[in-house]
């Protein structure tokens, strides 16, 4: 740079203005001690509006017109070796900060502690989680609904006709006053009438959640009980595309490599409607491994009902049914449970033993 521009003389144009002034900046930024000084000295010397290269930036254009060219490319050259040297400070300061974290934050994960342990999750919840985990990989969402539902939800939009049994005070826990038409929820399958007219469709949701009848303890039965339901309703959902899901949730539930059979059956909101069985993860159906507890020789465990969603279950949420159909599925959690773990009394579940809680707790 020995020609100086006798128009640029003695400005911040110059090529002796711009050396100092590169110097300057490059001298600032090998100081730079850490990321704050780097910033503030990005700010005086690189690209803040007092930086010295900013400023004769902004005299470029009051220069001679034949000057312009030179002068510019002298400060193009200038302010990239500037940049450059930032850029380089940037990641060397970045990566001795990084380092220095690593350090300062490590945690001893040696460390003995004295921790209690202050319970188990729910066998049911843990159960439950995991069901709902299959169903999500496979793209469903999770939905939910209240446990005091209104009778339209729970009976009169599922197709239950008004004189249904299931609607009688013998299976349903009516709420108080009487006449208001709130029901503790029979099933969870009211979330599904709720999912089809909150969502858009297509709609894939799967709902676990607590439910409730007009049943006294015993071994067997319990007034309050866990429910997990799925609903598909989409363009050209088939019977085929109901079966195939069941398979994987089975093989989810009881182990892969069983078989699956629908048997024939009836629920108001579904037609066709079937039972779901599935082969025996403990016999297997195979006489020579009989007598077997879980299925009391049968081969066979019923894990729930399901079908084709009603016509009218649509319509009912408004749905075109002559564009749209679904398919529903519905167990109960409880009764999953016992079968996988050999639980005896459905009633262990409902006691809040801890005791009864702890084999399980770690289960993911
Ligand atoms: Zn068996």
């Amino acid at each position: 740079m020995t020609d100086p521009q006798p128009a640029a003389a003695g400005g911040p144009l110059d090529p002796a203005s711009l050396e100092a002034a590169v110097a300057e900046a490059l001298a600032a930024l090998a100081a730079a001690a850490d990321l704050t000084d780097l910033a503030a000295v990005r700010a005086a010397h690189v690209d803040g509006r007092s930086a010295a290269l900013v400023l004769a930036r902004q005299k470029l254009g009051s220069l001679p017109r034949e000057d312009r060219a030179d002068a510019g490319r002298r400060l193009n050259d200038a302010l990239g070796a500037v940049r450059d040297a930032h850029a380089t400070r940037l990641a060397e300061l970045t990566a001795e900060r990084d380092a220095r974290v690593l350090v300062e934050e490590r945690v001893d994960v040696t460390m003995p502690t004295r921790r209690r342990h202050a319970g188990a999750r729910h066998p049911l919840a843990v159960l439950s989680e995991r069901l709902v985990d299959t169903f999500v990989a496979m793209g469903y969402e999770v939905a939910e609904g209240p446990e005091v539902e209104h009778d339209w939800f729970n009976f009169e939009a599922l197709n239950f006709y008004p004189d249904h049994p299931a609607r009688s005070e013998h299976d349903t826990l009516f709420v108080e006053p009487a006449g208001t038409g709130r029901v503790l929820r029979t099933h969870t399958s009211p979330v599904q009438v709720r999912a089809l007219l909150s969502r858009p469709l297509p709609v894939y949701v799967v709902a676990p959640g607590r439910t409730y009848r007009n049943d006294t303890v015993d071994a067997t039965h319990s007034p309050v009980f866990g429910q997990l339901e799925c609903l598909a309703v989409d363009e050209g959902i088939t019977m085929a595309d109901l079966r195939g899901t069941l398979e994987v949730f089975a093989a989810e539930l009881f182990g892969t490599g069983l078989t699956t059979r629908l048997r024939p059956s009836y629920f108001p909101f579904t037609e066709p409607s079937a039972e779901l069985d599935v082969q025996c993860f403990n016999c297997r159906g195979e006489s020579a491994r009989q007598p077997c507890r879980v299925c009391s020789d049968e081969g066979w465990i019923e894990a729930g009902g399901c079908g084709m969603v009603d016509p009218n279950v649509l319509r009912a949420a408004g749905i075109d049914a002559t564009r749209y159909s679904g398919f529903a599925f519905g167990m109960g959690l409880e009764r999953a449970a016992m079968m996988r773990h050999g639980v005896r009394e459905i009633r262990d579940f409902v006691d809040g033993d801890v005791r009864f809680s702890l084999p399980f707790g770690i289960e993911g």
